[in-house]
C-alpha cells in the first residue's frame, strides 16, 4: 500500500487509489474516502491549523466518510467544541482504550498519540497535554496523577456514566421528521434499519397507536427516549415546525439530538439554524448507503452498541 501524506491534515497515511474514490488511512483522521477532485480542491494552504484540526477530528468521528468537492465548504467550517466537550471526548477515549479500572497509562504516551489528538479535537499534543494534565487533573479530579502516569479517578468514572445519558435505561430512538412520500425512503432505508442496526428501537409517532392527544403523546414519547433523530427536510408547504419543537424539547431534557437533512436544504437560508453550529448528517435520495453508515457510526460513537444489536460490526 503506497504511503504518502494525508490530503486533509498532512499526517503520514496509506492510500489505495481507485476510481472515483481514493481510500486513505491516516494516523490522525483514520479511514476515509476522497475523490481526486476533492483532494485537489482542499485549500490546505489557506486554512488555519484549527480548521485542519477540526476537519481531521470530524472525519475521525465519521470513520469511512466519503468526501466529494461539494462537501469541502462544510468541512472547513466545522466549529470547535468547547474545552469542556473536548475534555469529555478525551475522557471517553481513555475509558475505551483503558477499560479496566485502575489502569495507569503514561502521560507522554497519550500526548504523542495522533489518535488521542484527533479524538480530543486538539490542535496538537500541547493542547492535548493541557486537557489531560491541567483540565482533567484540575479541580474535579477526573484523573489522578502519580509520577509520569495517570489513571481515571472514581469521579471520572462517575462523570462518564452521566455523559449523554439522560435516560440511561431507554432504548428508544425517537424520529422527528416530515411524514411524506418524499421522506419514506429515508425512513425505510435509512433511519429505521440503521437505528436497529446500532441496537436501538426506532420510534415514529405516526406508526404508533395511541389514544391520547398527539401532542401529549409526542412529549411523553420524547421523555421516554434515549435520543432523538431530527430530520429537517421539508417540501413546498414550508418548514416542519414540529421537528424544531421536538428537537428543542429533547435538548431541553438533556437528550442527544442527531441532526439530519436532505443535502440540498442544508443552507442558512433554507433551515432555521446556523447550519455550521450543528453537525448535520446530509442524505440524498437514492444514495442512502453513505448516510446509513454515518448514522450508525454517530449513534454508536455516542452510546455504544444498543441491546438490540444483532449483527457484528464490520
Ligand atoms: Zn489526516
Amino acid at each position: 500500500m503506497p504511503s504518502d501524506n494525508c490530503p486533509i491534515c498532512g499526517s503520514p497515511a496509506d492510500h489505495i487509489r481507485s476510481d472515483p474514490y481514493e481510500r486513505v488511512r491516516c494516523e490522525r483522521c483514520a479511514r476515509f474516502d476522497i475523490t481526486r477532485n476533492a483532494r485537489d480542491d482542499w485549500p490546505v494552504n489557506r486554512l488555519s491549523p484549527r480548521q485542519i484540526a477540526n476537519a481531521s477530528s470530524w472525519i475521525r468521528e465519521h470513520e469511512g466518510v466519503r468526501l466529494k468537492s461539494d462537501d469541502l465548504d462544510q468541512l472547513q467550517s466545522i466549529p470547535t467544541p468547547s474545552v469542556a466537550e473536548r475534555a469529555d471526548k478525551l475522557l471517553v477515549f481513555l475509558s475505551q482504550k483503558y477499560p479496566i479500572v485502575g489502569t495507569e497509562f503514561l502521560v507522554a504516551e497519550i500526548c504523542n498519540s495522533m489518535e488521542a489528538v484527533a479524538k480530543s479535537w486538539s490542535l496538537n499534543s500541547g493542547e492535548l497535554r493541557y486537557l489531560l494534565d491541567d483540565y482533567l487533573d484540575g479541580p474535579g479530579k477526573l484523573v489522578l496523577r502519580s509520577g509520569n502516569s495517570v489513571r481515571i479517578s472514581p469521579d471520572g468514572w462517575a462523570h462518564l456514566d452521566q455523559l449523554g445519558k439522560a435516560n440511561p435505561r431507554s432504548h428508544l430512538g425517537f424520529c422527528a421528521m416530515w411524514f411524506d412520500s418524499a421522506t419514506e425512503d429515508l425512513w425505510k432505508e435509512g433511519l429505521e434499519p440503521e437505528i436497529r442496526n446500532a441496537g436501538y428501537q426506532p420510534f415514529r409517532i405516526d406508526k404508533h397507536e395511541h389514544v391520547n392527544k398527539i401532542d401529549d403523546e409526542i412529549v411523553a414519547s420524547i421523555r421516554r427516549s434515549k435520543f432523538v433523530v431530527a430530520d429537517f427536510t421539508y417540501g413546498s408547504s414550508g418548514v416542519r415546525g414540529g421537528v424544531y419543537f421536538e428537537a428543542g424539547f429533547a435538548l431541553a431534557l438533556g437528550l442527544t439530538v442527531v441532526w439530519t437533512c436532505r443535502k440540498d436544504l442544508i443552507h442558512p437560508e433554507k433551515i432555521h439554524f446556523d447550519v455550521n453550529h450543528y453537525n448535520f448528517l446530509a442524505w440524498e435520495p437514492g444514495e442512502l448507503e453513505d448516510f446509513r453508515d454515518r448514522l450508525t457510526n454517530r449513534i454508536e460513537a455516542i452510546f455504544g452498541h444498543g441491546p438490540y444489536k444483532t449483527n457484528t460490526p464490520s
